[in-house]
């Protein structure tokens, strides 16, 4: 095996000669960036208001194809307001994938619920709609329109699927779920800006939704992000939450609520316009890398490259492998592949296992506890998937 991992570290290297190491995921600023962030340095619009702010809202809107976006400081923010608009209040539970970045789960807490853990599908990487409607049979009622965990006398308010490296969950499934268990969809859509299930942009089939733009993502505002809605209302909601919910007056301060301070600088704004022009470039060239990476690993027995579900058209922001854990260590292999300058990591420690939410409820995750040992992200910049002559 120890060959055949020398032999991947090698190719993978091979892809950009001209580098010492590769990077997993770098940021691209060869466009507007410069004279956008410029442009607010020399007016003074660096801070709280500008129109950038505005623009980066109109234009992500525009993009998705939903209907009102909300800039924030970052992506956990988004997901926090998300939560806290569509109604989970403190001691509600949410359903969330354990497969997931630990912003998920947190965000959960903040509103005073309690995350409670589902099982993903290997087609996916997100929530096992099936699994899950198996599970409710099990533990969860309907009364008075709310669906009560059993075993805990809890609320199940709301779930949250997450489009894991930009793969779009099966969704609808999932909706008919919400529908019939009385549950609130709020997408955790941080890494699938570029990505579609059957046809529509993911964010518009929550009833909140959230996107991130830190460093790594496939654009990146420095750090930002974004809520997501259709519904006006709700949109007008999470702007007053996340602009300290104070009053509109000319000098007045006045605040009808706890409000936060989570509005995205125009100077970050800025950098996201920028970024968005470039954005139908990024896709497709991380899509033409995939056909890269299948030939690269083509005759390596136990190693999978991980491709969109059928009724997905996914951004592939991060690209993975995986390993057969029967043959391969996955120690072995990020040992050796970042050892030859070829970043990769594995898939984050599922949320059931980290202290903090230990003792939170959870399903059967044996998927989620397989695939930790067999998920390797390797480098998945944009312009690895160029062509040579590019
Ligand atoms: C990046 C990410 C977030 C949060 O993003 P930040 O902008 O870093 O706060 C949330 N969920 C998932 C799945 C992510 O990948």
């Amino acid at each position: 095996m120890r060959d055949v991992l020398l032999e991947l570290a090698k190719k993978i290297k091979n892809m950009c000669p001209e580098k010492d190491f590769i990077p997993l995921h770098e940021p691209i600023f060869t466009g507007n960036e410069k004279k956008y962030v410029a442009d607010c340095i020399e007016t003074g619009w660096v801070s709280s208001v500008g129109k950038y702010v505005d623009e980066f809202e109109r234009l992500l809107a525009e993009f998705t194809g939903v209907k009102r976006a909300v800039a924030v400081v970052n992506g956990t923010a988004a997901l926090h307001i998300a939560l806290k608009i569509v109604g989970v209040q403190p001691n509600d539970e949410v359903l969330i994938p354990s497969l997931t970045f630990v912003a998920t789960g947190n965000a959960v807490v903040y509103c005073g619920a309690v995350p409670h853990f589902v099982d993903v599908s290997k087609t996916t990487l997100g929530i096992d709609p099936f699994k899950l409607e198996d599970y409710l049979k099990d533990i969860a009622i309907v009364k008075n329109n709310v669906c009560v965990n059993k075993q805990t006398g809890k609320i199940i308010r709301a779930v949250v699927p997450m489009h894991t490296f930009g793969h779009p969950v099966d969704l609808d499934p999932l909706l008919d779920i919400c529908e019939r268990w009385n549950l609130i969809m709020v997408e955790d859509a941080a890494e699938s800006l570029g990505s579609y299930y059957k046809g529509i942009h993911t964010g518009n089939f929550g009833k909140a939704s959230a996107m991130s733009f830190n460093g790594n993502k496939i654009i990146t505002t420095g750090g930002g992000g974004a809520i997501l809605t259709n519904d006006e209302k709700l949109a007008d909601y999470a702007k007053h939450l996340t602009t300290t919910a104070k009053l509109p007056h000319r000098w007045k301060y006045e605040h009808d609520e706890i409000g936060y301070n989570y509005r995205m600088p125009n100077i970050n704004a800025a950098l996201g316009c920028a970024q968005l022009e470039h954005l139908e470039d990024f896709i497709e060239k991380k899509r033409q890398l995939v056909n890269k990476y299948e030939q690269l690993i083509e005759g390596h027995h136990g190693i999978k490259l991980f491709k969109e579900p059928e009724f997905a058209k996914s951004n592939y922001w991060l690209q993975t492998l995986i390993f057969d854990e029967k043959i391969y260590n996955i120690d072995e292999v990020l040992e050796t592949l970042n050892n030859h300058n070829v970043m990769s990591r594995p898939v984050w420690k599922p949320l059931h296992l980290l202290t903090h939410f230990q003792n939170c409820p959870k399903a059967d995750l044996s998927i989620t506890e397989q695939l930790q040992y067999q998920i390797v992200n390797v480098p998945s910049s944009p312009y690895l998937g160029e062509d040579a002559d590019e």
